[in-house]
C-alpha cells in the first residue's frame, strides 16, 4: 500500500506508525508512506494556506487553490482519495480491511475549521472520521485510520498474532484475556483455561464474548443477534 499524506505539519508522520508493528512494515517495505508538505504549493513566500470563511464566523479554512495544487502534483485520478473529517463516515473494522487491501491511498489531514467545500466535490473526496468528536487536526486521525488498516495488510502481523479471535472479528468484542501467574493477589485465572480443553474453553470464549458485547454494546449484540437470524 503506497499511502500519501497532504498535511501542513509533514513532522508529525511517520509518529507511532514508525513504532512497532506498522513501523517494522514500513521498514520492510509492505508499505510506503509519502508525506507532502501543503506550504510547499502556497503561491506566497509566507506559505500561506487558509483564509477566512466567506460569510463569517471564527476560524479559517484552507483554501482550494493551494490544497487543489498539491492534490493535483501528488494524486493519480482513480485512487482513493479520503479527508479526514468529523463529517465523514465512521471508521470502523469493515474500512480497515477494505483500505487493507488498497494499492493506492491519498489522506488529506485538515486543520482550522477544515477544508474548502470545493475540493471536497472536485475530486469526489471521500469524508472519513474516527468518532464524534473534534480533534484539533486531521493528522491524529489518518495516523489512527494507518495503524488500524496496515496491520491488516497481508504479512504485517505474525502468524502468532492472528486477527481471527479480535474484536468485531466476528461482530463481537472479544473474550476477557489471561497469562501467567496463574494466582496473583488472591486472584485465579479461570479454571477453564488451564483444562486444555480446546473445544470447551472455544465454547466458554463464545460465551464470555456474548456476555460482553451485551454488556458494553449492546448496539453491536443486536446486530449479531440479527445477522444469526438471516
Ligand atoms: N470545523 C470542523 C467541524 O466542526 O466539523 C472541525 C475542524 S477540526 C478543528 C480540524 C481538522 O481536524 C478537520 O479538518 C479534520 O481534518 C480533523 N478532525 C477533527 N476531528 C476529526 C474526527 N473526529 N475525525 C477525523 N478527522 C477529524
Amino acid at each position: 500500500m503506497k499511502v500519501k499524506i497532504l498535511t501542513i505539519f509533514p513532522e508529525l508522520f511517520p509518529g507511532f506508525l514508525g513504532s512497532s508493528l506498522t513501523g517494522k512494515a514500513l521498514k520492510e517495505g509492505k508499505w510506503s508512506l509519502d508525506v507532502v508538505n501543503i506550504r510547499d504549493y502556497a503561491f506566497d513566500k509566507h506559505g500561506s494556506v487558509d483564509d477566512t470563511p466567506c460569510g463569517g464566523g471564527a476560524g479559517m479554512v484552507m483554501r482550494p487553490d493551494v490544497l487543489g495544487e498539491a492534490i493535483k502534483a501528488n494524486h493519480q485520478s482513480g485512487e482513493r482519495i479520503i479527508y479526514m473529517s468529523p463529517r465523514g463516515k465512521v471508521f470502523n473494522q469493515e474500512m480497515a480491511k477494505e483500505l487493507s487491501l488498497e494499492k493506492n491511498l491519498t489522506i488529506i489531514c485538515g486543520r482550522f475549521e477544515g477544508i474548502d467545500q470545493r475540493i471536497i466535490d472536485a475530486y469526489e473526496i471521500e469524508e472519513v472520521s474516527i468518532g464524534d468528536y473534534v480533534l484539533t487536526g486531521g493528522e491524529q486521525a489518518a495516523q489512527i485510520l494507518l495503524d488500524a488498516s496496515v496491520r491488516l495488510i497481508e504479512g504485517v502481523l505474525g502468524n502468532s498474532e492472528s486477527v481471527e479471535d479480535e474484536s468485531f472479528e466476528n461482530g463481537l468484542l472479544e473474550h476477557p484475556q489471561y497469562t501467567r501467574p496463574i494466582d496473583w493477589e488472591k486472584k485465579s485465572v479461570p479454571e477453564i483455561l488451564l483444562s486444555g480443553h480446546h473445544k470447551k474453553i472455544k465454547e466458554w470464549r463464545l460465551q464470555q464474548s456474548l456476555e460482553i458485547t451485551k454488556q458494553k454494546r449492546p448496539d453491536l449484540y443486536k446486530k449479531y443477534l440479527d445477522l444469526q437470524k438471516v
